[in-house]
């Protein structure tokens, strides 16, 4: 590693989707591609399935949307009751079929797949100890150190003993979805930093990465997978097992997932992301207000917050804030945030957003984001809406200022990149010719979280991570394991 800056030790962030489903009798590839379609949001780079029938596996991954990577047919071949799914975030410069994922063994002790939502903060030292011992490795992904790892545990222990050894293996967050020949597997990372949840449907049990997917399936939310625990969903579809097998003092939920990368109507870790996002709205309206003629989001993340935010200010003394939809959106440009050139990602900015004339034209008006990163969103709407003929342009922001890379799966910037690593918020409205901005304090987060700093990663907003990085400050003593005898507990 060279510096502060690059990904921990190699292989790429992965911001993905998960699923896995078993049912009864039923074929699970298709429930498994409704739920791919439903968690569309956390990957748009690859799309795969792993079913097994009680006798062989198969699999179907590819590049692409969800809607595109699988025809009737693929759907038809995907035999058999058992399955897990994934979906890819992309990220810069590994636009490569070998990252893609669920990813596959075959070895003495069975059939494996893993999908893997998370990054690993060791995944290099594991990979050498792994190689050393006669591991060939097909991609740089620490997906792939997962699988290997977790095949070596499985030739020596049983199921429940070989995951727990893994899990006392790596370090970093992680969400996954494994598939055993038939047997169903999730796994959390003892800090619960990626969301994952159990949901029940008609003839089996389904795990998600957000509670929508199971939603979607017209299954209901069980619980979340506890940070630490191991769940195995039984083959016929009848219940699921739980095996607590690592359990820390603390949790590092990851503060990002409600403020920007969810869906607005999932449930994470007991909490409604859009009734999250409303009371940060609100909070924001307390910490900053601003007395504009209108408040209006960027869509589509911006509107929850938005809302909040003229709520609260319409509650207190004055006239308050209207809310208004003054930026349309079109829904069929991608992310802007992956274009590689700055002039690229401006572009598509214009390309995405647009000012209802009437909204903005003569007003004072406050424009609601969840987070800015290198500052171009924010940059081009300021312009845009001044263009429009709005007088006073007002920027908040639904989070902290971002300070800091995320190394646990949000494929973010590097420090270079992050306009407030080194510039403060006046300065700021000052380069993008804003009249004000303002972010949300961390504070206002965890309280609307419910939750303690020491029990959330607030690394990009702090600098201070939960984990031990490499060039990087710790929070907290970084825990190790220090629960779970050898033998594991049922519950
Ligand atoms: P920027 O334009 O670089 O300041 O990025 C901020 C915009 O990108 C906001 O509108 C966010 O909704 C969005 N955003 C924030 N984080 C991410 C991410 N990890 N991936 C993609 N988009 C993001």
């Amino acid at each position: 590693m060279t510096g502060r800056d690059e990904t921990v030790e190699s292989g790429p962030r992965e911001k993905c989707g998960v699923v896995g489903v078993s049912l009864g009798e039923r074929p699970a590839a298709l429930p498994t591609y409704y739920a791919l379609y439903a968690l569309q949001h956390r990957g748009q780079e690859s799309a795969g399935i792993v079913t097994h029938d009680g006798f062989q596996q198969h699999d179907h991954v590819e590049m692409g949307l969800v809607g595109d990577a699988f025809d009737e047919d693929d759907i038809e071949a995907l035999q058999g009751s058992a399955a897990i799914g994934h979906v890819r975030y992309p990220t810069a410069g590994s636009v490569d079929k070998s990252c893609a994922q669920p990813f596959t063994v075959s070895f003495k002790g069975g059939a494996l797949g893993l999908s893997h939502n998370g990054n690993l903060v060791n995944a290099a030292s594991v990979r050498d100890e792994l190689a050393a011992s006669g591991h060939a490795f097909t991609s740089d992904g620490d997906t792939e150190v997962i699988a290997h790892d977790l095949a070596r545990n499985l030739l020596e222990e049983d199921l429940v003993r070989a995951v727990k050894r893994t899990m006392n293996r790596i370090h970093g967050s992680y969400a996954l979805t494994i598939s055993h020949d038939d047997t169903i597997l999730g796994v959390r990372d003892p800090e619960g930093n990626r969301p994952l949840c159990i949901g029940a449907v008609d003839d089996g049990y389904v795990l998600a990465s957000e509670s929508a997917a199971i939603d979607t399936l017209g299954g209901t939310l069980v619980r979340d997978v506890r940070p630490g625990e191991l769940v195995v969903l039984h083959e016929d579809g009848s219940g699921f097992d739980s095996y607590q097998l690592v359990e820390r003092d603390n949790t590092a939920h990851c503060f990002f997932e409600h403020v920007y990368f969810a869906r607005p109507d999932s449930t994470i870790d007991g909490e409604l992301v859009y009734e999250v996002r409303r009371e940060l709205g609100r909070k924001l309206w307390e910490e900053s207000n601003v007395e504009s003629d209108v408040v209006m989001p960027v869509p589509d993340s911006g509107r929850a917050f938005a809302s909040g935010y003229a709520d609260a200010s319409q509650e207190g003394d004055g006239e308050g804030v209207e809310f208004a939809e003054g930026l349309m959106k079109n829904r069929y440009v991608g992310r802007t945030f992956i274009m590689p050139t700055q002039e690229a990602r401006e572009r598509a900015v214009r390309l995405k957003l647009n000012p209802i004339r009437s909204t903005v034209e003569g007003k004072s008006v406050t424009i609601i984001d969840d987070s800015i990163v290198r500052g171009t969103t924010s940059n081009q709407l300021v312009q845009l809406v001044r263009e429009a003929g709005a007088e006073e342009v007002h920027i908040r922001i639904g989070a902290p200022a971002i300070v800091a890379p995320c190394y646990m799966g949000i494929d973010m910037a590097t420090r270079d990149e992050l306009i407030a690593a080194e510039q403060s918020a006046d300065e700021i409205a000052e380069q993008i010719g804003a009249d004000s901005l303002s972010y949300l304090s961390v504070d206002a987060v965890t309280e609307a979280l419910g939750r303690s700093r020491a029990d959330l990663c607030l690394g990009c907003v702090t600098g201070e991570y939960p984990y031990d990085i490499d060039g990087e400050t710790t929070d907290r003593d970084v825990r190790r394991p220090t629960a779970g005898a050898d033998a594991p507990a049922d519950d």
